[in-house]
Parts: structure tokens; sequence; C-alpha cells
């Protein structure tokens, strides 16, 4: 099973690679089952259809991921590719505990397979933990009886796409998972490792 769970493309502000590239090339390394997963920050990044006007910087929009023409997007990529790859659709929600309503409101708007919520800011402020989350933090999950782990690349750019996946079921495997998982409609599907 090879999927990658963590996948960015032109519809987040931090990313230009075109999503038909990023299915075209993950067809390409013989890849299972993507997952897309672009970013929503409210609090930092305004929504294209929010009326106030979008700052750029360095040529990127500050702004949500675009969603009717993402969800159009996924929609004819998943027909175009039918048989060849599954195509999930996902968003990284970038949770602040005063934005969580605004991210409740969307999640009922669509139809997601998976989301990933991610702590990126505080206060409305970019912030970056280093490697906090090591081979020690999943082994414990493990122990306690956790099961429900899905890897992803965080690809943003063409060489990133796919990378590490092997070698993270390699490391989960090692450490006692005997699965890992992809999700429909928010429901998780395990595989051996
Ligand atoms: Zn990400």
């Amino acid at each position: 099973m090879f999927a990658d769970y963590h996948v960015h493309t032109e519809f987040s502000d931090d990313s230009i690679y075109p999503m038909e590239d990023v299915i075209r090339d993950a067809v390409r390394m013989n890849m299972d089952e993507i997952c897309i997963t672009d970013h929503v920050d409210y609090g930092v990044k305004d929504d294209w259809d929010s009326g106030s006007e979008i700052i750029w910087r360095n040529g990127e929009p500050l702004a949500n991921v675009d969603y009717p023409a993402y969800m159009d997007k996924i929609k004819l990529l998943k027909r175009q590719y039918e048989g060849k790859i599954r195509i999930k659709t996902g968003m990284e929600f970038g949770v602040q505990t005063h934005t969580i309503p605004q991210f409740e409101a969307l999640f009922r708007r669509y139809p997601f397979d998976f989301i990933i919520l991610s702590v990126h800011q505080v206060e409305n402020k970019e912030f970056w933990t280093q490697d906090f989350q090591k081979g020690r933090t999943q082994k414990e999950y493990n122990e306690l009886g956790g099961e429900i782990v899905t890897i992803g690349s965080d690809s943003h750019k063409p060489d990133q796409l796919g990378y590490g996946i092997a070698e993270a079921q390699k490391l989960l495997k090692e450490i006692g998972f005997q699965k890992i998982c992809t999700f429909e409609k928010m429901n998780p599907v395990m595989h051996e490792l």
C-alpha cells in the first residue's frame, strides 16, 4: 500500500504545484492512493469570498483554499484518473482555539474524506515547532493501543511527493504497528503493513 496522505498543491498559498501534475506524478511513481490536503488557516488568511481584499506576499495570495474550484478540480481528476489512482478529498486545518467555529462550518459544507488538524499559529502568528513527534511518541501511541496512523510527506513541490513514505512504513512496523490507515468519508480503512 503506497499512499501519501499529506499533499499540497497550487490551492495552498505556499505551493504552486498544479494539482493535475501532482496526480500525474503520483501515478508515475505507482502510488495507490493520494489525499490532497491544502491549507486553511482562519485568523491568518482570508477566504477568497470573504469580501475583504486579498493580500499578496512574494507573488502568493494570503488566502485559504478557493473551496468551489478545489472541490471541482478534485472531482474532475477523480473521474479522469479512475482505475489509475484513488484520490481523496482532504484539507489541512490550521486550528487555533478561537477559529474552531469557522472550521466546523467549513467541515459541514463539503464532503471530506480526511482532515489534518495542525497547530501552525498561536495568537494569529506563525509558529513552527521542531520534530516533536519522532518515533518515541508513535511508539507510546502504539503501546497504548492506538492503531490509526496515516503517513504523509507534507509535499509542496515535485521532489517531495511520496517522500519518506516507504521508510515511515518500515519504522512503524519496527515499533510494533501492523497496519496503516487511509480514510473514506472520514472513516479509517486499515491496510496491512
Ligand atoms: Zn502540510
